[in-house]
């Protein structure tokens, strides 16, 4: 060991060196809205348990009769035996609640794009070269599929349908596709969908959108903001991970793209399925979910408390319009002062650097959930100031 530590190790002693070298923090989670950390209770605002269904009884309580009545693991992949009837099912439910033709479970977020995506890209089946443009900010699952397919994606600047469109121009020919989020991870804005989709029809391309941080909390339902049923988006990907509280992946798309997936996408064929107390978890969420209109609203509310605080001390918050809300500060040291500083005060706002968001935008990523109580909102937006005051310097 010590021999391939000696490789390793003056890389880690780089990171160090430039504030970069990241550690494990292990915690007590109470709730979506705080965490037990070394004896101190933290108010949280880096988690994605949106609506606080992580710890929602009837999550819990489907996730253990389905390990108790089903067993705790699915024992084969999917195409040998793993497919269980829950499996079936859930897939219908999600499929009709999201009117798509179709619905696949994929075993998490990063597996479904970086394994999808190659098996879209594939040259000998599209009978072309992949074409492919990309939002500059795209999840690093989705570069990771766009790598392991060897296809070097087109990023348009954020957000920039005119760059998107000069690209789809300048480079014509192969098979096209674009790749959107519907809410940007690390902003916590939207893409124009409706836009992108009126683009895609006109270029001739297909439409990728990865709705992990809308599904729970934005759309209709709150079951997210793309829909494959007459919006012009030919697949989408989004997760029970973050909002839905639980674990695991989705797809929506034609009964013929479920298919083709279901041969062709190895991240789906090469790994055993997911359990039984999962897909309880997933099905209860979904259950669930769309009568959360109270809390999505609160949800809401507080993301827009937080943003005005912000922006009324003089930070930017990236265009934010959702329960994502970052404070941009720049510099990798100056945002780890200011999450020490808030972590000092009791709060939890973690810092994003690179290589998550692009140099020189480390920020602070706060998610408000439905579970934060006004007096958590007030802790945190009391101390904006101090925020604003440390990220001048
Ligand atoms: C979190 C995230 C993923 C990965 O999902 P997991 O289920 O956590 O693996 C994929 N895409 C986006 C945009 C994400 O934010």
């Amino acid at each position: 060991m010590a021999r391939l530590d000696d490789r390793w190790g003056p890389h880690l002693e780089g990171l160090s060196a430039k504030g970069g070298r990241r550690v494990l923090k292990p915690g007590r989670p109470e709730g979506a809205a705080a965490l037990w950390r070394n004896g101190r209770r933290l108010i949280n605002f880096s988690s994605n348990d949106y609506l606080g269904l992580a710890g929602h009884p009837a999550l819990i309580e489907r996730a253990r009769a389905w390990t108790e009545e089903w067993g705790a693991g699915a024992r084969s992949s999917r195409l040998v035996t793993g497919t269980t009837e829950l499996h079936a099912a859930l897939e219908d439910k999600l499929a009709r609640l999201k009117g798509a033709e179709a619905g696949l479970i994929l075993n998490s977020g990063y597996q479904a794009n970086s394994a999808i995506l190659p098996a879209l890209f594939d040259r000998r089946i599209l009978g072309a070269e992949a074409v492919v443009f990309a939002d500059t900010l795209i999840h690093a699952s989705l570069h990771h599929g766009c790598r392991s397919a060897g296809v070097r994606p087109h990023l348009f600047r954020h957000s920039d349908l005119d760059h998107l469109e000069e690209l789809l121009n300048e480079h014509g020919g192969g098979a096209r596709f674009i790749i959107t989020e519907s809410v940007f991870s690390m902003d916590g804005d939207r893409a124009d969908l409706t836009a992108l989709a009126g683009l895609a029809e006109r270029h001739d391309a297909f439409l990728y959108v990865d709705d992990a941080h809308a599904t729970g909390v934005l759309g209709p339902q709150g079951l997210g903001l793309a829909s494959t049923a007459g919006t012009g988006i030919d697949l989408v990907m989004g997760t029970f991970s973050k909002g839905l509280g639980g674990f695991g992946a989705y797809v929506v798309c034609s009964a013929v793209m479920k298919d083709y997936l279901v041969n062709r996408c190895r991240g789906l064929i090469y790994s055993t399925a997911l359990p039984p107390g999962v897909l309880g978890a997933m099905d209860a969420a979904l259950d669930i979910v769309p009568t959360l209109d109270a809390e999505r609203q609160r949800l809401h509310a507080g993301a827009e408390a937080l943003r005005q605080a912000l922006s009324g001390a003089g930070l930017d918050t990236a265009g934010s319009t959702t329960q994502i809300v970052p404070a941009l500060i720049g510099e990798v040291d100056t945002v780890l002062a200011v999450s020490a500083m808030l972590e000092e005060a009791g709060v939890l706002g973690i810092a994003i650097r690179p290589p998550t968001v692009p140099v020189g935008t480390s920020r602070i990523r706060f998610a408000v959930t439905a579970d934060h109580s006004s007096e958590d909102l007030d802790a945190l937006i009391a101390l904006v100031p101090r925020m604003a005051k440390m990220s001048q310097i």
